[in-house]
This record gives C-alpha cells, structure tokens and sequence, in this order.
C-alpha cells in the first residue's frame, strides 16, 4: 500500500495531521492500534471533562439551598456517571470515523510496526498484514504511564488516571500526588464525590510551569473549599500501611490513605519504534523535532506527546497539522507560544504566551495588568467571587505576550487573548474592545487597561 503520509497513531495529532494531507490532495493511511481518538477521547480530556461535570452538578446539588432551591445530598453513583460519559466518547468517536472517511482517509485498525525509513507492517485485527510505504512517515504514538521508579509504587492502592476513571466509588481517604491540572481535577473531583483528599505537588507551587501568582489564587480557592494543599512534598518510598491502606514516606513527613493517585506520570511512548536504527534522535526521552515538527531523518516527522512538551491535546492537533503541510511541501512552523492551555479546575485556569517570569527570562521588560474576578458582575452572578486575569504587556509599545486567567469560564475566554497574541495585538487594542455585559471577558479588557496604564 502507498500513500503520501503513513501516519503512525490515531489520537489528535494523527487525525489532524491525516486530515491536512487529505485537504491538501495528498493520500493518507492511518493506523491505530486501539481506538480512533487516542488518549484525549477515551482515557484522558473528554472523559475527565464529563466526569467533572458530574461533579459540578453535585456542587451544584450541595450549594442548591444557597440560591433558595432544596439542597440534596443522596450519594453518587459512579456506575451511572460512567456510562453517560462513555456515551459521550462513543459519540464523538463515530464522529472521528466518519470525519476521516469522509475526507477519504484510509483507516487500519491494528498495531503498526516501523520497518524501514518510510515503511510501516501493521497487523489489522483481523490477522491480515499489510504494508504500508510513504513519501514521509508521521510518529504520533503519544505518551504512556510511567511510575516514578520509588520503593514500594507497585503497593496495592497506587492508582494512575485510568483507575480514577474506571473507579465504581469515591476512595475513603485519597491522596493525589502531583499538582498539576490533572492532579487537581482528579483531587476536586473526588473531593466533591465524598474522599478526603490531600494534593501533594513535590514543587514550590501548584501547575508547575503556570504563572505563580495566578497558582497562587487557585491554591487559596481550593483551600478555602476545604481541599488540602501540601507544596515541596515528594514522597521517596510507598508502603502497605495494613488492609487497604498505602503509606508514603519522604523528607517533608509522613502519610496514609486509601488510593494514591500519581498525576504526573505521563512519558512520551519511545520504547517501541526502532529509533536508532531510523537515525533519529531523542531529547529527555522524547523524539526530538524542530518547529517544523521534523526529526533529523529524511521524511520523518513526530507530533504530540510523543515529542514531550507541552503535552496537551491542542499541541498534538497543531503540531500534526504542521507536520502534514510541511511533509506537503508548505513552510510551516509550530509556536508553542500560540498555543493555550486550558484547565478544568474549579474555577478555571487559562492561559497563552509568557509569564511574567518566562518573558524576564526571554530578555523582555514588560508590565502585568491586573482584573480581580470579584469585581464582574457575570462572575458574581454565577456565584464565584474569588479570581484573577493578568496580561502581561512588553514595553515599550505595549505588546501583549501573556494572557494568564483564573475564574469562571478562563477556558473559553481564553479564546479571545489567543486572537490577540495571534494579531501581535497591543494592550490598548483588548483594553478598548466592548464586550456584552455580564461577561467574564470585561475582566480581560480591565486587566489590559491596567496593562496600558503602566506603560
Ligand atoms: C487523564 C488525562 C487528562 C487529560 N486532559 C487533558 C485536557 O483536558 N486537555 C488537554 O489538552 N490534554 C489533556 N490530556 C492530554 C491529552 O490527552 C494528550 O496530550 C493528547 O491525547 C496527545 O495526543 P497524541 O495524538 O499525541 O497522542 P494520543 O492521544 O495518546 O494518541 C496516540 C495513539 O497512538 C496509538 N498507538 C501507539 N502505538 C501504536 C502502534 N504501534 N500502532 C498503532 N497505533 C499506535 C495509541 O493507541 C493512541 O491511540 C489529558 C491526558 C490524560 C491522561
């Protein structure tokens, strides 16, 4: 079988990458091994989204007396929450299938093997095995669970994000070890079905790699919700604590609790591609790539969280895309600084471009606007008091390289400040723009007038 891009996975970034050659008249074969839709559709943001809209809803049930309706407090059911969210996902999995047909991918279900440069064997479910050679070959296998190499992580009790999505009740007592966004979704999830829940993040502060402050916001909001918050706790050895029970052990104390979940144990999935034998290399374990998503061998590309980075689903779907125009012969670059990051905590987070901190170090003097949530009547109105949006803005002319929110709907108001990185806007330009009313966006105008006021 020939085509132009053999496109090694299924998840955002194969798919987007597959749907690009198809647009741009080339031929595409993908194959996956599991499912159409990878780790983002079936264990990873869908199924965490819908799972944590349970979770809203029963906050919502708990808070109802508060807006005068009757509060109820029946206890949840997993079982239940589960099968909704998988009609979910199998809804928007037949929408994938029938997208690439469509378009005119060819699809085979079944687990490929790299043989050669450009040339992948894939064994289809049926037994069958085909061949498949392109003018260029696109790794996107994604990433896979790594546990951290500690004494004891195998103890009964250690749970990665698939056991949290599979679990049929709320552990007693849990404790999530990693504070970045899928650590405190999982936490607050449980949190609201019924577990104590203690979040370690081993850093100095939550969603390492955000803007500090903005972390800072959301750490005294969980609190304030009764979620407890431990920084600079890294465990160094697990153990079985009696029937049920799993210790953990490090420098900063000592603890016990039903599950422990590890959030942060994501790895690019290298281990099966023959990646020395194809001349291309890795970086901290991850395939590396240029901006053009290409690896240093002739015709072969790498997208998403198999190239390490930002590791989220927007990345992969961008960078595939990449891939695919450049494989077609257009110029084409990935900008990480374009791309946002939206979190489904309670409230959101989101951000795109540099922190205060990042732009410093990018050699950029700049000024921080700053809007508190608690000052918009739509946040009020949805009864959320507490939050921050803060733009930062590079002297002299005002530019804005940095847009970080914690609130109410940050991760669709983050739309907006995307737009404005992408159109090198000014913070004048979002401080001048009319937004409906009540909206969570006048925060973001308000902050970029107190941007503009500094310069
Ligand atoms: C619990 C959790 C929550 C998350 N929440 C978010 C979120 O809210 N927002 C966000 O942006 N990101 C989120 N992510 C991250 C997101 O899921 C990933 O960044 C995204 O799926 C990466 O896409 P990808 O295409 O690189 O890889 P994947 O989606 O992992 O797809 C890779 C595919 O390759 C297939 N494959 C692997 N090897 C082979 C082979 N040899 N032959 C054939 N097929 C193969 C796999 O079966 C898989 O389907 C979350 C992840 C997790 C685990």
């Amino acid at each position: 079988m020939e085509a132009d891009l053999v496109v090694l996975g299924g998840g955002p970034a194969g798919v987007y990458a597959a749907l690009r050659v198809r647009e741009l008249g080339g031929r595409a074969v993908l194959v996956e091994r599991e499912h159409l839709g990878g780790t983002c559709l079936h264990r990873g943001c869908v199924p965490t989204v819908a799972s944590l809209q349970a979770a809203h809803l029963r906050r919502a049930q708990l808070e109802g007396a508060t807006w005068g309706l009757a509060a109820s407090t029946g206890a949840p059911d997993l079982e239940t929450l589960r099968h909704r969210r998988d009609r979910t996902v199998r809804h928007l999995q037949t929408a994938t299938q029938d997208y690439l047909r469509e378009a005119g991918v060819e699809v085979l279900l079944g687990t490929g093997r790299v043989t050669g440069p450009r040339s992948v064997e894939v064994e289809e479910r049926s037994g069958r095995q085909v061949q498949v050679t392109g003018r260029a070959l696109l790794l996107a296998v994604g990433a896979g669970f790594s546990l951290p190499e500690l004494p004891g992580i195998d103890s009964p009790g250690v749970w990665t994000t698939d056991h949290a999505l599979d679990a049929t009740h709320p552990p007693g007592e849990l404790a999530v070890l990693g504070g970045n966004f899928i650590g405190i979704e999982w936490a607050q999830f449980f949190q609201t079905m019924g577990s104590r829940v203690v979040l370690l993040e081993p850093g100095p502060h939550l969603l390492p790699g955000e803007d500090a402050e903005i972390a800072e916001v959301l750490q005294f909001i969980l609190e304030q919700g009764g979620l407890e918050v431990r920084l600079n706790w890294a465990p160094e050895v697990f153990s079985q604590a009696g029937p049920g029970r799993v210790s953990l052990r490090g420098p900063a104390g000592e603890l016990q609790a039903d599950r422990v979940l590890i959030a942060d144990c994501r790895r690019p999935l290298v281990h099966g591609l023959p990646l020395a034998d194809l001349g291309v290399e890795t970086v901290g374990g991850a395939v590396a790539v240029d901006d053009r998503q290409a690896t240093g061998a002739q015709g072969i590309y790498a997208a998403g969280d198999v190239t390490g980075g930002m590791m989220l689903s927007q990345a992969a779907r961008a960078q595939g895309v990449v891939a695919a125009e450049n494989m077609m012969g257009l110029e084409s670059r990935f900008d990480p600084a374009g791309c946002p990051r939206a979190y489904h905590t309670v409230p959101e987070v989101a951000a795109v471009g540099l922190t205060e901190a990042q732009a410093a170090e990018a050699g950029l003097e700049t000024v921080a606007g700053r809007a508190e949530i608690g000052f918009n009547a739509r946040a009020l109105t949805l009864g959320k008091e507490l939050g921050m949006v803060k733009v930062v803005a590079a002297r002299p002319h005002g530019k804005v390289v940095g847009v970080h929110m914690v609130g109410p709907l940050a991760t669709e108001v983050i739309g907006q400040a995307v737009l404005a990185l992408r159109l090198e806007a000014l913070a004048e330009d979002l401080a001048g723009l009319v937004h409906g009313h009540p909206t969570v966006a006048e925060a973001l105008a308000e902050a970029a007038q107190d941007a503009a006021r500094q310069l």
